[in-house]
């Protein structure tokens, strides 16, 4: 962005007041990053029609995306062993930020992954209507039951470092998600990455490391009505 980096009076002002807003709006670069479009990838499939998506943490706070994978690497559609993070989301939460659903459901796990999932660290995963999950991992705790029914404003636990990463939130939504679940191996995989699309403004503009999710959209439902595209 042209200028982003010229200092001048309205910079100074505006860096004392991010540094004096820190408690009042935690950090947040908030860079325009230009063009984000994207083609789907194979097997992604898209938010089932009229399924609202909120921000993952309390109204009033906004962050960043700092990574949004859309590669190949998480891919691994519908095999089993395998996470399909395609279109997952990095946030950058820091430690002990309180993590919340993006839609109302029932925990289905919550607590360490291990094995091949190891990385996760603590996790929580949410079944929400129409075969619509999602994970929230790396947390530095957690606070909900598998069985719990969640609302929007249920406390999933606080965002960390967990699975030896540096603290963010890993955000992913899947649809037709399984869970390994036994001593050596925990974690989700299989089923199909879903674009998190409600949080952008198209569903073929989408999201890029820089842009930044204000949680005010998250009162507002910020639904979207997408067309399944299918699997
Ligand atoms: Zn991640």
């Amino acid at each position: 962005m042209r200028g982003r980096y010229r200092l001048g009076a309205t910079s100074v002002v505006l860096v004392a007041l991010v540094v004096l807003g820190g408690v009042l709006s935690p950090s947040c670069g908030c860079a325009p990053t230009g063009d984000s479009r994207r083609a789907l990838l194979p097997g992604a499939a898209l938010l089932p029609d009229g399924f609202a998506v909120a921000a993952p943490w309390n109204a009033g706070e906004r962050h960043r995306i700092i990574r949004a994978y859309d590669v190949s690497t998480h891919k691994g559609v519908n095999r089993p062993l395998r996470t399909n993070d395609a279109y997952a989301l990095d946030f950058d939460l820091d430690v002990g930020e309180t993590v919340l659903p993006v839609a109302p459901g029932r925990v289905r796990f919550a607590g360490e992954a291990r094995g091949g999932f190891a990385t996760y660290g603590n996790f929580v995963l949410i079944d929400h209507a129409q075969g619509i999950s999602s994970l929230y991992a790396h947390l530095d705790s957690v606070a909900v039951e598998p069985g719990a029914v969640v609302s929007l404003e249920t406390p999933l636990g606080q965002s960390g470092s967990s699975g030896g990463v540096r603290p963010h939130l890993h955000f992913a939504l899947y649809r037709g998600v399984r869970l390994a679940n036994d001593p050596s191996s925990v974690g989700p995989y299989s089923g199909a990455s879903v674009l998190p699309e409600p949080f952008g403004a198209d569903r073929r503009v989408g999201l890029g490391r820089g842009q930044c999710i204000e949680s005010g959209q998250r009162t507002a439902g910020f639904e979207r009505r997408w067309v399944d595209a299918g699997v």
